[in-house]
């Protein structure tokens, strides 16, 4: 008999949804709701097999996002009864020191997503009005936050902590939390089941590679080390983020440059990364211009290379024994040529990509035979991750 979660990421304005079968992985049902607030709002309601309900109208508020998702499913099905819904799951994006793991909401938990609100200002009260609106629209069911952080609160002091004035870091929360944690979860437990190992026994280095990246170094199912930090904008080159920059960049752009903190925030955040090196934040459109021999795309993909082989290195390093590398997301999962550049000239640190596999497609071991570290393709599904770790706690 089937069992089904509903899995939610409440944006300010967006609203996205997947009615996720449990135990087949298989999405019953997905959706999407833009501009919401906006005068004109864009809605999508897909069930697979059918033809997908798409409307353009005003949505004003998320508990009326939610009221027109009911509807669709109550009109174009699937059935939540007949799909036994267990619970919804929530992606929120900071859970802080708090929660390592997936917690049941109630008004005190609500309570201290809010309050964890400062460390990621765009995010947490987006993720919050989502799950006022959601217990509200669907009462009775248990609802679970899944948390991006949660699977980071493993990584010991001596990488979480900065070396900073201690009282100051403690005031203000200042520490490693790292983020996609669902994914580096699933991605590194779905490795071990690819080795054919316990996942104790595993170490593995997981590169997350969509718009947002990241890296992990997991021991044994466990982070040890990630390259996002007390928020996403450390660590890789990413779509339209710097990653790491010598902080104090940011107070020269402010004294020299002029530019406000705000400016400054922006500058970093939206248009820089891919971005900011060559006008497109999209890794296929740079992909295209650097073989088209565009120097600004090609010197682009040797600073997301350089940086990328850096972070393995030093994984290697904090690890000391790794099994394996997986490449997942949008990037990972897809464009050969970065898989390429992150590991080029790795062959002396036991990496060895095999170029036929690496180009490819889908889940597979993209390493040469012999190669004494694996690297595969993982493709990652935080839906389905959410899901389980709903159906876990709601019915274990
Ligand atoms: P998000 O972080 O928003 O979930 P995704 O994981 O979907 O992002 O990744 C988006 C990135 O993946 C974009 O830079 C996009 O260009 C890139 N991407 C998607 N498909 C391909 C492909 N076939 N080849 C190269 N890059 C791709």
């Amino acid at each position: 008999m089937t069992r089904s979660v509903f899995v939610i990421n409440a944006g300010s304005s967006s609203l996205k949804y997947q009615l996720v079968d449990v135990d087949s992985g298989v999405a019953l049902a997905s959706g999407l709701i833009e501009r919401i607030g906006e005068t004109s709002s864009d809605a999508k309601h897909e069930v697979p097999g059918r033809e997908a309900v798409v409307e353009r109208r005003m949505i004003p508020d998320h508990e009326k996002a939610f009221g027109w998702v009911l509807h669709q499913f109550t009109e174009h099905g699937p059935d939540l009864g007949a799909a036994r819904l267990l619970g919804i799951g929530h992606r929120v994006v900071q859970g802080g020191a708090r929660f390592d793991r997936a917690v049941r909401i109630d008004d005190d938990v609500a309570q201290q997503i809010d309050d964890l609100a400062p460390l990621a200002p765009l995010h947490n009260p987006a993720n919050l009005q989502g799950i006022r609106s959601a217990r509200a629209t669907f009462a009775g069911y248990p609802h679970v936050a899944v948390f991006d952080t949660a699977f980071h609160l493993t990584i010991p002091p001596a990488a979480h902590r900065y070396a900073i004035e201690a009282r100051i870091a403690a005031e203000h929360r200042v520490r490693k939390y790292g983020f996609h944690g669902t994914s580096h979860q699933f991605v590194s437990r779905r490795l071990a089941e690819l080795l054919e190992r316990p996942l104790e026994d595993v170490n593995s280095i997981v590169l997350h590679l969509g718009n947002g990246a990241s890296a992990t170094a997991v021991r044994g199912g466990r982070s040890v080390e990630t390259s996002m930090g007390m928020t996403p904008l450390a660590g890789l080159v990413m779509g339209t983020r710097s990653g790491d920059i010598d902080p104090g960049v940011i107070f020269h752009l402010h004294r020299v440059a002029g530019l406000s903190v705000d400016e400054i925030d922006t500058l970093l955040n939206k248009r820089s990364g891919l971005l900011g090196l060559t006008g497109t934040g999209d890794m296929r459109d740079v992909l295209q211009a650097a073989d088209a021999g565009m120097p600004r795309a090609v010197e682009a993909l040797e600073i997301v290379g350089h940086r990328l082989r850096g972070t393995v290195g030093a994984y290697l390093a904090h690890l000391g024994r790794t099994d394996a590398i997986a490449f997942t997301a949008g990037i990972g999962e897809n464009a050969a040529r970065v898989r390429e550049v992150a590991l080029e000239g790795l062959e002396g640190l036991g990496i060895v990509l095999d170029p036929e596999r690496n180009a490819g497609r889908g889940e597979r071991r993209i390493s040469a035979d012999g190669s004494p570290i694996e690297v595969w393709v993982v493709p990652t599904n935080e839906e389905l991750e959410i899901a389980r770790q709903v159906a876990a706690l709601v019915e274990p």
